[in-house]
C-alpha cells in the first residue's frame, strides 16, 4: 500500500516552441517529464514554453512523445550548425560547399527570417556578384517549397499554404534579385 501511495498522481512535461528563435536553455528542456518540474516557463522575458500536467497513466505515452520531441530539439540545434556554417563558408568564387551545408539546414527546416539576415550580413558580397544570388535565389525558392512538405505544416489547410509559399518566394527573389 505504501508503493502505491508514493506513486504521483500526475506529471508534467515541459514544452518549447521548436523554431529558429528558441533559445538553447528552452530547447534542452523540451519534452522533459517530472512530477515536481524544476524548470517553471517563462524561463526568461519573452519565453513562449509551457508546462503540461498529465495523469500518471498516461505516462508511457507521453515518454514516447518525449522521445520525438528530444530528437527535433537536437534537430534544430544541429540545423542552427549546419547553417551557421554555411553563411561562414559563403564567397564569391566557390558556392559549392555553402550550398551542400544549406541544403542540409535545409532538410529540418527552412526560416524566411534567417535569409533576410543573410542577406544584410552579406550584402557587400550579394553587390558584387549576381551569379552567386540567382544561384542562392534559386537554391532557396526550392527550400520554401520543400518546407511545406514537412510534417508539422500537414494540418495547415492547402490554400493557406499557397498564400505563404506564394509571399515567401515573392520575398526570397526581392532579397535576392
Ligand atoms: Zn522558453
Amino acid at each position: 500500500m505504501a508503493l502505491f501511495e508514493q506513486r504521483p498522481e500526475k506529471y508534467f512535461q515541459f514544452y518549447a516552441q521548436v523554431h529558429f528563435l528558441t533559445c538553447e536553455e528552452c530547447l534542452s528542456h523540451h519534452g522533459e517529464i517530472s512530477e515536481d518540474p524544476q524548470h517553471k516557463p517563462p524561463l526568461h522575458p519573452d519565453c513562449r514554453c509551457h508546462l503540461l500536467e498529465f495523469p500518471s497513466k498516461q505516462l508511457e505515452y507521453y515518454q514516447e512523445q518525449a522521445e520525438r520531441m528530444k530528437l527535433r530539439a537536437q534537430q534544430e540545434l544541429m540545423r542552427r550548425r549546419l547553417w551557421r556554417e554555411a553563411v561562414e563558408n559563403l564567397n564569391g568564387s566557390d558556392s559549392a560547399h555553402a550550398e551542400a551545408l544549406f541544403r542540409q539546414a535545409a532538410q529540418v527546416e527552412f526560416y524566411l527570417e534567417e535569409v533576410e539576415q543573410l542577406c544584410a550580413e552579406k550584402r557587400e558580397l550579394f553587390e558584387k556578384n549576381p551569379d552567386l544570388r540567382a544561384r542562392l535565389q534559386k537554391l532557396f525558392v526550392k527550400f520554401y517549397r520543400m518546407k511545406f512538405s514537412l510534417d508539422k505544416y500537414r494540418p495547415i489547410p492547402p490554400k493557406l499554404v499557397l498564400v505563404w509559399e506564394t509571399e515567401g518566394i515573392k520575398r526570397i527573389k526581392e532579397l535576392l534579385p
